[in-house]
């Protein structure tokens, strides 16, 4: 059976990147009736921001990644402990007492070897020991190679920190086994500390899980990856600005992954259906807006327009029913709504300068001129209709871009239309 697991360390919001490792490690296991697992990977205690854990369970049902089984790790640290020692005592790890370094102050170590490998010390930090001249592969089923490394190039990476805590390298790897992992997919940032992986997974026996890296998304205009520093890249913040969830994830099924065919279009149930591992693309992709947002507008519109009042943010929902047919078409997000219907709710400024005898013209005619019958009559006083049409429009919206400018009128009502008329007419 098919068991994948997303293991997000809890330091913040959902990356688009691993919303995209969540869904893809969920559709593996749910196109195979297998199990999906999520695994909170808090042994980082530093790193943890607070209620992070809850923000990503949250996040990952709103977006239908329901999983089968969930585990914390620091729950499970005696678990990680007995492995390290276990290596220990098999001669793969062991005991280091030097003060642990600080990558960021002290930069990554040049020294592969441990100057504590051979000192048969039997308490502190415990390191893995790297053996020399070995090859470790493996066949990565993403990008559809094998990949090999020379352990002489592998450094001695620390497992059990000297405070008792697993780092990535232990935890993820125990875990992996002892969860009966059968896939394990990941970002592409894990690479090079694969050697290190395949080596502790051998020491450790059991079954190896597959392994695939999944490609880097790319920023569309400058080709560059996605960074949390410079990009929008949180979940949570395009469902905030007006995303729909199902438009979000449409929008990343298909970031390095494609169908044989053309399709675009799924539903994470038919996605489910339709998955094949050999879709996964090893190109990076691009994170490209005008693309998400087509999709958002489609789903948009797949909306029944009592959905679309319930999602909408709007306290008047009387109103709110009248002007949803009026807008729902040019509707791309849902946070487009207030831009496009403002002058629904209040007068919008005044336009001076508009041609004042269309705005008399209007103004006396106004009960004809919303049934729409005063066609004939605005061409024989010699005026282009689209001319007479975008003056009211101004005067009455404030914009030169509306919804049906007397489905409009209708909207706002006799008064308050001919009232900001009148105002138009004053400044012109
Ligand atoms: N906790 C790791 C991370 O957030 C998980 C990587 C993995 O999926 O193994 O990057």
């Amino acid at each position: 059976m098919v068991r994948t697991r997303f293991a997000p360390s809890p330091t913040g919001f959902l990356h688009i990147g691993s919303l995209r490792t969540a869904l893809y490690a969920y559709v593996m296991a749910k196109h195979d009736d297998g199990q999906f697992i999520l695994r909170v990977e808090d042994t980082d205690q530093k790193r943890e921001v607070g209620g992070a854990t809850d923000a990503l369970k949250n996040t990952l049902k709103i977006f239908g990644l329901n999983w089968d089984e969930y585990y914390l790790q620091s729950e499970r640290l005696e678990i990680y402990q007995k492995a390290a020692k276990k290596l220990v005592a098999d001669g793969h790890a062991f005991y280091c007492q030097c003060p642990p370094r600080n990558a960021k102050t002290d930069g990554f170590s040049q020294i592969l070897r441990d100057s504590c490998r051979d000192k048969a010390l039997n308490s502190g930090a415990i390191k893995l020991r790297v053996p020399e001249d070995e090859q470790v592969k493996y066949v990565d089923f993403v990008h559809k190679k094998e990949i090999t490394w020379d352990t002489n190039g592998v450094y001695d990476a620390t497992l059990l920190k000297s405070d008792g805590f697993p780092t990535y390298h232990l935890a993820a790897m125990v875990d992996d086994i002892e969860m009966k992992i059968t896939h394990i997919l990941r970002g592409h940032d894990w690479m090079p500390s694969t050697p290190i992986h395949l080596l502790v997974f051998k020491y450790l026996g059991g079954d190896r899980p597959e392994i695939g890296h999944l490609s880097d998304i790319l920023n569309a205009k400058t080709g560059k990856k996605l960074s949390k520093r410079r990009d929008s890249v949180m979940a949570e913040d395009f469902l905030k600005a007006g995303y729909l969830p199902e438009a979000l994830l449409n929008f990343v099924m298909l970031l390095g992954w494609a169908p044989k065919d053309n399709r675009e279009l799924y539903s994470l149930a038919e996605y489910v259906k339709e998955f094949d591992i050999n879709g996964f693309q090893e190109a990076n992709p691009r994170f490209e807006d005008t693309k998400l947002k087509w999709f958002n507008g489609h789903y948009l519109r797949q909306k029944s327009d009592e959905e679309l009042i319930a999602l909408i943010d709007c306290p008047d929902k009387e109103k709110l029913k009248q002007i949803l047919p009026l807008i729902k078409d040019r509707l791309v997000v849902l946070s487009d709504f207030d831009e496009l219907t403002s002058f629904f709710f209040k007068s919008p400024e005044v336009t001076a300068g508009l041609n004042k005898d269309h705005l008399t013209f209007a103004i006396d005619n106004h009960d004809t001129l919303i049934k729409g019958e005063l066609i004939e009559e605005i061409k024989a006083k010699g005026w282009k209709v689209g001319d007479f049409f975008m003056t009211i429009r101004i005067a009455i919206c404030g914009t030169r871009s509306t919804p049906p400018i007397t489905e409009t009128m209708l909207v706002l009502g006799r008064d308050e239309s001919i009232k900001r008329l009148i105002a138009s007419k004053a400044q012109s």
